[in-house]
């Protein structure tokens, strides 16, 4: 018998059927696809800021398992972005293993989660590697919330887990207050708000923890400098994080992944400056596809911008025979047909992506 004779019998169907999640191979131009934070491409780039990493690195206790409970880089998240100390925080290598973690410990073996749709691929994939049900509620043709579909949904599948991307990818935009609250009232189990886009949004359901028995906040240290470190945390109520610490693998946040989020915390200003720098480009970048013909792009409060073309697929593939890659989202939901999400990048790489653009769809 082959593998794949074995493998037919053995690895599950939903398994089978999934497709892993897509990376594009090393690039050397322009990458403004993933959201990460290009000032710190070069490795002359915030010198200060390396030289502690180093120094940091060469003195940690790397043949010693790291200590999970991580006090150092949880005080120093406190610190620097504000949790109280009445929270609990859950760390993740990434946000995507917390999102796999609340999966395991929520909806594992046929229990309903919810998601808006367009939104973030991972939480259909968590779900499927758990065994759970996924139910996706669509949004509005310009992707914002119908809460009433919204409610219906809730109503109807009685999930034991909803998602919100606050504000969302790949849209960009943030959904009224009120919306989540309702959303968050109507929920029968727990509400995890993904602020991946938090620096950016500079808007945050933080301060309302408390007001709501079901609700978690996720976060990253992915979008503000740390992508390649995979920091994610997540934090609310002790209660909760303490039932969601049980499926975390022992020792899921390496020593070096804790120094360094640690260090660079420490320089947590200048991440901000790159974010405000980010935050005037993207209202540049919006600003200029609004001007191009027959371009429609989306109001982002996120560190991207949506924009729907009259053929996305060829601007596409100009850009990156000009050496820029951007992300080609136009498959990934039905509402979603001829649209590319931009990152926001350097000032000057937004010249060239603009300069290209131009040149590209006149
Ligand atoms: C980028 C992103 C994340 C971050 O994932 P990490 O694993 O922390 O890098 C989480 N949620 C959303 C919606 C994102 O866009």
């Amino acid at each position: 018998m082959s593998n794949s004779d074995f493998i037919s019998k053995t690895i599950r169907p939903e398994v089978q059927a999934m497709r892993a999640y897509p990376v594009t191979p090393p690039w050397t131009g322009i990458k403004i696809e993933l959201m990460e934070d290009n000032h710190l491409d070069t490795p002359q780039s915030a010198p200060a800021m390396r030289a502690a990493l180093a120094k940091a690195v060469s003195e940690a206790a790397f043949n010693r398992y790291p200590d999970p409970a991580a006090p150092e880089l949880k005080a120093k998240l406190r610190e620097k972005l504000g949790i109280a100390a009445h929270h609990a925080i859950i760390l993740g290598s990434g946000s995507d293993e917390i999102i796999t973690m609340i999966s395991m410990a929520t909806i594992a073996g046929g229990g309903t989660v919810l998601s808006l749709e367009p939104s973030f691929a991972v939480f259909r994939n968590a779900a499927n590697a758990v065994a759970g049900r996924y139910v996706s509620v669509p949004l509005n043709a310009d992707f914002s919330l119908d809460l009433e579909v919204a409610l219906a949904a809730i109503k109807r599948e009685q999930p034991k887990l909803v998602w919100i991307v606050f504000p969302n990818n790949p849209t960009g935009n943030a959904y009224p207050d009120d919306a989540v609250a309702a959303i968050i009232r109507a929920t029968p189990g727990l509400v995890v708000i993904d602020e991946a886009y938090e620096p950016f949004a500079q808007r945050s359901w933080m301060s309302r923890l408390d007001e709501f028995p079901n609700l978690l906040v996720m976060r990253t240290l992915s979008k503000i400098g740390l992508a390649g470190v995979r920091l994610g945390y997540a934090f609310g109520a002790p209660a909760w994080i303490n039932e969601i610490d049980k499926v975390r693998g022992p020792f899921n946040v390496g020593v070096l992944q804790q120094v360094a989020a640690t260090v660079m915390l420490d320089h947590y200003d200048e991440l901000k400056r790159h974010a405000a720098s980010m935050i005037a480009e993207r209202e540049r970048l919006f600003a200029a596809l609004s001007a191009l013909p027959g371009v429609t792009p989306f109001p982002s409060v996120a560190n991207f911008v949506l924009a729907r073309f009259p053929d996305a697929t060829a601007v596409y593939e100009g850009l990156k025979a000009r050496g820029i890659l951007v992300k080609n989202v136009s498959a990934q939901h039905p509402l979603m047909a001829n649209t590319l999400r931009i990152s926001v990048g350097k000032p000057d790489e937004m010249d060239q992506l603009l300069g290209a653009l131009t040149a590209l769809v006149v």
